[in-house]
C-alpha cells in the first residue's frame, strides 16, 4: 500500500451560492449556503485516503469549533492526525467560496493557523515524513516550512510532490531543485514559467522549462481537457472524462491525492496514474463542495473506465 504524507492547509469552507458574481458596491441575494471541510492540504489527504493510500497529515488547527470539526473529519477519513497540532494563537483556516450558476468559483481565504506551521513542527514530524513514499505540499502553508520538510524528505529518500497553488511568482530555486514531481494547473504553470498554456506545444515548453530547474517530472492539469505529463524520458496527454461539472472546487486537489495513491515512488507509471486521477476528479466536479464530493476507490473503479494504476 502506498504511504502518503501531506503537509498542508486545513480550512472550513462556506460555499455561498449566487446567480452571478456581484459587481463592486452591489448587494445580491444568495440562492443557498453550505458549510463543508476544505483546504488544499486536507482535500488532497482525503482524496488519497479515500483511494486507499495510507495517509498522514502535518498541519495546524485552532482551539475552536472549526478545528475540532476538521480533526474529526480527517480522523473519520482514516488519516493519521498525530502531527496536526492545535494553536492557541490563531483560528482554524477558513475559506468563503462564491459559486455562481455556471459552476465558476471565486474564493476568499483566511489562512489562520495554516500560517502558523513552523520548522519545529517539521522536526517533530520527521518520522511521519520518513515513513512515507510521497511527501506532498502546496502553497497555503509557509514556504520556509515546506523547504525544511522537502530537505528532510530528500535526505531520507522520500519522493516529493509540489502542488504550486495558489499561484506564486519568484519561487525559491531550491524548492524546485528539491521537488521530484510538480503539478500545476494551467494558471499556475503560466505564473511559474511565463509561458501561456494554449496547446500541447506550449505545455511541452512550460514543462521543459520546469524540468530545466531541477524537477524530475511535471504534470499540468488543464481542467475539462485533461492533463499533460512530461519527464526527461517521455511525455503524453491524457484526456479528461466527459462529464457535466456543477462545482469544480477541489478538482485539482482530488487529482493530486488520487494520483499519489497510485504512483510508483520512482514515477515510472505516470500515464496510468494520471488516467486514474482524471477519473477521480471527474467525479468530484459533478458534486457540490470540496470534501463531500471527493470519491472513494470503489466509485473511481465502478464503471470499468480505469483500473488501479
Ligand atoms: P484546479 O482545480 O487546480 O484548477 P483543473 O481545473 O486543471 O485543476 O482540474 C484538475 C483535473 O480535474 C483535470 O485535469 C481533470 O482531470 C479534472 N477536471 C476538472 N474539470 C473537469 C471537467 N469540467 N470535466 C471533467 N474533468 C474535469
Amino acid at each position: 500500500m502506498t504511504h502518503v504524507t501531506i503537509l498542508g492547509s486545513i480550512n472550513v469552507d462556506t460555499i455561498l451560492q449566487i446567480p452571478r458574481l456581484p459587481k463592486p458596491g452591489e448587494t445580491l441575494a444568495m440562492s443557498g449556503k453550505q458549510v463543508a471541510g476544505g483546504g488544499k492540504g486536507a482535500n488532497q489527504a482525503i482524496a488519497a485516503a479515500r483511494a486507499n493510500a495510507e495517509t498522514a497529515f502535518i498541519g495546524k488547527v485552532g482551539d475552536d469549533a472549526n478545528g475540532k470539526l476538521m480533526l474529526k473529519a480527517l480522523k473519520t477519513a482514516n488519516i493519521d492526525v498525530t502531527q496536526i497540532s492545535t494553536s492557541n494563537y490563531a483560528d482554524t483556516g477558513e475559506a468563503f467560496i462564491l459559486l455562481d450558476d455556471n459552476g465558476q468559483n471565486s474564493i476568499l481565504v483566511d489562512g489562520g493557523t495554516n500560517q502558523e506551521i513552523k520548522i519545529g513542527d517539521i522536526e517533530t514530524a520527521q518520522a511521519t515524513i520518513e515513513a512515507a513514499d510521497f511527501l506532498i505540499a502546496q502553497f497555503e502553508t509557509p514556504l520556509t516550512t515546506t523547504l525544511a520538510a522537502f530537505r528532510y524528505a530528500k535526505s531520507v529518500g522520500v519522493t516529493t510532490i509540489l502542488n504550486p497553488a495558489p499561484a506564486k511568482t519568484n519561487l525559491d530555486p531550491e524548492l524546485l531543485a528539491l521537488t521530484d514531481l510538480i503539478v500545476p494547473n494551467e494558471t499556475e504553470s503560466e505564473t511559474l514559467t511565463g509561458i501561456k498554456v494554449t496547446d500541447e506545444a506550449s505545455m511541452t515548453a512550460a514543462a521543459t522549462a520546469l524540468l530545466k530547474q531541477g524537477v524530475k517530472a511535471v504534470i499540468i492539469t488543464v481542467g475539462a481537457k485533461g492533463a499533460y505529463y512530461q519527464t526527461n524520458a517521455n511525455k503524453g496527454f491524457v484526456d479528461a472524462f466527459k462529464v457535466t461539472a456543477v462545482d469544480t472546487t477541489a478538482a485539482g486537489d482530488t487529482f493530486i491525492g488520487a494520483l499519489s495513491s497510485q504512483l510508483e515512488p520512482d514515477l515510472s507509471n505516470l500515464a496510468a496514474a494520471v488516467l486514474f486521477a482524471n477519473k477521480a476528479s471527474s467525479l468530484t466536479v459533478q458534486k457540490l463542495g470540496a470534501q463531500p464530493s471527493i470519491p472513494y476507490l470503489n466509485e473511481v473503479l465502478a464503471d470499468g473506465d480505469v483500473k488501479k494504476a
